[in-house]
């Protein structure tokens, strides 16, 4: 199979054959092609809680009510996701990792899409701000016997954890995870900086979501933004939907973390809805408005969430002149790649074929226009 299109990393018209769900070859082809088709690696979203109106954090009456969520984020150009359960009871998450399970057992779509999860909780900050959303009730301080547990049910599938390093016994925590190829991130934390160099010295490599999960009023310093920021060893991921951080940071977490800031979508359930009121199982009666910010309807200034997907982010980020094209498809799709999946899906021969052929518009939106997942047609406009 062949697929022609502009790259997306120097806009060169180019060929990219594959067979099997590996790409064969890459080459320039001398084929006229509109400029505005745009080719490029499959964007992969390390934090998804829930789309277009289903939520991996809600029991179902049937695990194939999930199906939906990988079909429309393949048209969206996602061809990997992570599945993040958060804070819950942890016979509950036990549940919630047990329905992905049988989803992806009896779901072909689900089970090429969902290459991993990620458990957003419940070893976080017991805090007001930190904690976000988080139901305190179910907080509490690192347990290697659950995550050994919730492992041995996910079948392994469990790649990521968030976790605040303010609890006693985190470090040894962190390394277990290490040693069991867990990727530990640093998020919903209220930590000292000692903690969080102690984190990141025990292994912790990534931060979820900087600058969101937070206190809305913060210590000018030392506090737990800078302290993340002054580790190299730990990249970030940011929600770029033009609500969750101002553009000024985005620029300024770009000036520190380089290429090791990512984004995610932190999409909860009502992403991909239309605009209206909803009344969510976590956070009552909300607000979606048509620009796409989703917040308490009682107070339109606290967020419920995020509302976004990944190439929404990714637009945002290029008609914001945050980002060139280039970068800002890398910090959606090569990036976290290479945090979760080293070496996978590099956009070149040898490496499986994720693609997404796009058409960006006169201001940077970009329009899906064909996705393929392991070689196969998942979506076609
Ligand atoms: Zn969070």
């Amino acid at each position: 199979m062949k697929i022609q299109g502009n790259s997306y990393r120097d806009g060169l018209a180019i060929e990219i054959s594959f067979s099997e769900g590996i790409i064969d070859s890459i080459s320039e082809t001398q084929n006229l092609l509109e400029q505005d088709l745009i080719l490029g690696p499959g964007f992969t979203d390390i934090q998804v809680n829930g789309y277009g109106g289903i939520d991996y954090n809600e029991i179902q009456s049937d695990p194939m009510n999930l199906a939906e969520i990988s079909r429309l984020l393949y048209k969206e150009g996602v061809t990997t996701h992570f599945p993040t359960i958060i804070t819950n009871d942890p016979e509950q998450i036990s549940q919630l990792i047990l329905q992905i399970v049988s989803l992806r057992k009896s779901d072909e779509f689900s089970r090429m899409s969902i290459e991993g999860l990620h458990i957003e909780g419940p070893f976080i900050s017991p805090i007001d701000g930190p904690r976000g959303a988080h139901p305190k009730e179910f907080v509490r301080a690192p347990d290697w016997s659950l995550v050994q547990k919730w492992q041995n049910e996910s079948k392994g599938l469990i790649k990521m954890i968030t976790l605040s390093p303010e609890w006693e016994n985190t470090v040894p925590f962190i390394e277990r995870c290490i040693d069991h190829g867990i990727l530990v991130s640093i998020g919903h934390t209220n930590a000292t900086h000692q903690q969080i160099l102690d984190a990141v010295n025990a292994g912790a490599s990534l931060s979820t979501h900087l600058g969101n999960g937070a206190h809305p009023i913060l210590a000018r310093h030392p506090n737990y933004i800078w302290s993340q920021l002054s580790q190299d060893e730990l990249g970030a991921s940011i929600i770029a939907d033009g609500f969750h951080l101002p553009a000024e940071v985005i620029q300024v977490f770009q000036k520190v973390k380089k290429e090791n800031l990512m984004l995610v979508s932190d999409s909860v359930s009502l992403s991909g809805m239309p605009a209206g009121d909803y009344t969510l199982h976590i956070g009552g009666e909300v607000t979606l408005t048509p620009e796409g910010k989703l917040h308490l309807k009682s107070n339109p200034s606290i967020l419920a969430g995020s509302a976004s997907n990944i190439r929404s982010g990714v637009s945002f980020l290029i008609k914001n002149k945050l980002a060139a094209l280039t970068e800002a498809w890398e910090m959606a799709s090569v990036r976290p790649e290479k945090l979760v999946n080293p070496g996978h899906r590099l956009f070149k021969e040898g490496s499986i074929a994720d693609l997404i052929l796009c058409r960006k518009d006169e201001n940077g939106e970009l329009e899906v226009l064909k996705t393929i997942k392991h070689g196969r047609e998942v979506f076609s406009a």
